[in-house]
């Protein structure tokens, strides 16, 4: 890959490209042909590969133009991460609606590895829209992690396609239409089972509430506890028909 120059700062090829995508993103314009077709090889090189490859390359590839988004239900990503890169930036959306206990696991999970955490708030008029709603998710978490992606190139996630029919699908490695930057879901692969082992095997801790019940945790006045057998996610906007906040479109 041949450098190029711009200004002050040399880019490769690659990384000029993604800037490009990056400005036009505004313009609602879709990843041109050959970062399309570089990302579906990527993807297909990290498909069946350890997590923590796909950090890697992310790392190695956007350097401080790389943020993971945590919503700390557990910390397993964050865990592999910072292997890599231990002053990754670590964003966490605080929607002003999540549990003490959340909130409580936040701190003890940044001081436990010294994070460069940044912490989004809601946008102005969000208390305007009742909990339930689309606005109230698109002013508390989507506008917020907009703005911080604005700024980066990529973002690691900790999506797994089983956490959801509308996730069956998600690529280790592929372009997200939502914010317009690449996105990386390097556990897109893994099971509810996975994510436990790992926990028990490098003994990390547990966020508070999921021992009593709340195996997908987000707002919680939309937020249960599930019944023995009972999908995770049904805890989640039970009862309204609402699967998504809007941070994911695969
Ligand atoms: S989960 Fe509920 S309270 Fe939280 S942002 Fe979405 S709609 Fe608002």
């Amino acid at each position: 890959m041949q450098p190029v120059e711009r200004g002050r700062v040399e880019i490769t090829e690659g990384q000029a490209q993604l800037s490009e995508e990056h400005e036009s993103r505004a313009a609602g314009v879709a990843p041109m042909e050959g970062l399309a077709e570089e990302l579906a090889q990527i993807d297909a090189r990290l498909a069946h590969a350890p997590a923590s490859k796909a950090i890697e390359w992310a790392v190695e590839r956007f350097g401080r133009d790389l943020v993971l988004a945590a919503s700390f239900q557990d910390v397993v990503l964050i865990d592999l991460a910072v292997k890599v890169d231990p002053a990754i930036e670590v964003v966490f959306c605080d929607t002003e609606a999540h549990f003490p206990e959340t909130l409580a696991f936040v701190d003890e999970v940044r001081a436990r590895y010294g994070l460069r955490l940044t912490v989004t708030k809601p946008g102005p008029g969000s208390g305007e829209w009742p909990c339930g709603t689309p606005r109230c998710c698109e002013l508390r978490k989507v506008e917020p992690l907009r703005r911080v992606l604005g700024d980066k190139r990529a973002w690691l996630t900790a999506l797994k396609r089983v956490d959801a029919p509308t996730r069956a699908h998600a690529p280790v490695v592929g372009w997200d239409p939502v914010f317009g930057v690449v996105k990386v879901n390097p556990l897109a692969a893994w099971t509810d089972e996975d994510v436990d082992g790992y926990l028990k095997d490098h003994g990390l801790p547990v966020h508070p509430l999921v021992p009593k019940g709340y195996l997908s945790i987000g707002c919680a006045p939309t937020t249960r506890p599930v019944a023995q057998g009972e999908d995770a996610r049904a805890g989640r906007w039970a009862g309204t028909g609402k699967t998504e906040c809007g941070l994911h479109a695969s």
